[in-house]
């Protein structure tokens, strides 16, 4: 069965993370088509999501101008999983520490734009991840860090603070998995666990 997969494309690496998404699926032999995702409509019909980085105070007002936040917030309460990435992790968490931007308050984390300096801004680190064997090439941009996790799960730190977590279906990573070749992160978020892939109405058939 070919799944469908949306990438919040109001701003970001949209095509990267379709391309990565893509490349998950082939990897652990799911079909999946792609779907942009710019006006409301269209997330209730995916099986699995994307929020790309960019800037988190853009992304969040155009999310709820276009009618789509309230609709990923449902995606997310179906238990459909969720790949927050960078300025999506913000967007997603439950607080940004900045009026500036309105968060979805779906991953119980707080988190701090920019934690890792400005002489830093760009940088690529060897990242231990749980569920990932071999060591992941985290390419980290401006990134954010997560402050308070919450009921999240830590799958990741780097210089002992956390840049991945883990809350119910939902896979939030402060760096860019988007942007290597190695596309775990996504296969990790979408396919490793077979439920979470599968659309919640399949129980019953
Ligand atoms: N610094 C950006 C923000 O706070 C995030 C950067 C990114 O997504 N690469 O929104």
């Amino acid at each position: 069965m070919t799944l469908v997969a949306g990438v919040v494309a109001v701003q970001g690496d949209v095509t990267e993370h379709a391309d990565a998404i893509e490349r998950a699926g082939r990897a652990h032999g799911r079909e999946v088509t792609v779907h942009e995702i710019r006006e409301s409509g269209i997330v209730p019909d995916c099986d699995l999501l994307a929020m790309p980085g960019g800037e988190s105070t853009t992304i969040s007002r155009l999310v709820h101008s276009e009618g789509i936040a309230a609709e990923i917030r449902d995606h997310v309460a179906a238990g459909k999983p969720l790949l927050a990435t960078c300025a999506g992790l913000i967007v997603a968490s439950s607080d940004a520490n900045d009026d500036r931007v309105d968060e979805l308050g779906l991953l119980d984390a707080s988190v701090e734009r920019n934690a890792f300096g400005r002489q830093k801004d760009s940088f690529e680190a060897p990242l231990s991840v749980t569920g990932l064997d071999e060591p992941y090439p985290a390419v980290f941009i401006r990134a954010p860090a997560i402050d308070a996790v919450g009921e999240c799960e830590v799958l990741a730190t780097w210089d002992d603070r956390p840049v991945a977590v883990r809350d119910g279906p939902i896979i939030g990573t402060a760096f860019h998995p988007e942007l290597t070749p190695d596309s775990r992160i996504h296969g990790l978020a979408f396919f490793e666990n077979d439920d979470a892939a599968v659309p919640a109405d399949a129980e019953s058939r």
